[in-house]
């Protein structure tokens, strides 16, 4: 059982890590951000109640998102755990999950604002798939096509840089605080990523060994 969060500021990485620790970990990566795009793509009465929230980098209301996760979390494939990726993002939520869950491991990405700067203007997106990738640091094998699934890649609307500014400042006064919640409950693990050129694997290897570090000391 691995209950697990990757923490950290918009551009941090938590989805480009998280994807490829679901894949060795064999737990599926749940990203609230997916599931926000998910629904608005399919114009469903909720994507169209959170679509403007979304593009303009705001907080979708904390009891839309925690109906929109909970539905994800009771499919079965979230028995053995997961990885979750941009929940919780205030205090209510993260006591909203303390009422669910017990976590094992919080992994605080520790980035700088020049690093999540420079990888949010240059973040490509597949409009199919979702996989991520970066004009300088993890290109594509082709211009704009995606290496998974062959679909187009774009940016996000809200890798504006006005609106990655608000959405930095959110981080800041909203999600940041979290830090001081898990470190209090012992479960919150810091990782520095100060490099720009470095490699996914390379993180996502001491993140992995922070998971099998924390699997032994509680048996899980
Ligand atoms: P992300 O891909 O994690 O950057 O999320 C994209 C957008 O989805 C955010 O800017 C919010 O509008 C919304 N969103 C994702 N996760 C949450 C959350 N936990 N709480 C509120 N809004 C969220």
């Amino acid at each position: 059982m691995m209950r697990m969060i990757l923490f950290g500021p918009p551009g941090a990485g938590k989805g480009t890590y998280a994807s490829r620790l679901s894949t060795v970990l064999g737990i599926p990566h749940i990203s609230t951000g997916d599931i926000v795009r998910e629904e608005i793509k399919a114009h469903t009465q909720l994507g169209e109640k959170i679509r403007a929230y979304s593009e303009k980098g705001e907080l979708v209301p904390d009891d839309i998102i925690l109906e929109l996760l909970k539905r994800r979390l009771n499919k079965p494939d979230c028995e053995e755990g997961f990885i979750l990726d941009g929940f919780p993002r205030t205090i209510s939520q993260a006591e909203a999950l303390d009422q669910i869950f017990n976590l094992n491991l919080v992994i605080n990405l520790n980035v700088s604002d020049k690093i999540v700067m420079q990888r949010l203007s240059n973040r490509l997106i597949c409009d199919t798939c979702g996989a991520i990738y970066n004009k300088l640091t993890l290109k594509p094998r082709e211009e704009s096509v995606c290496d998974k699934c062959g679909g187009r890649l774009s940016q996000r609307k809200d890798d504006a840089p006005d609106v990655i500014q608000e959405r930095l400042d959110i981080y800041r006064r909203r999600t940041k605080p979290l830090i001081i919640h898990y470190t209090n409950k012992g479960v919150l693990r810091n990782v520095f990523c100060e490099d720009l050129m470095i490699p996914p694997e390379s993180v996502v290897d001491e993140i992995r060994s922070i998971v099998d570090h924390v699997r032994n000391a509680t048996c899980l």
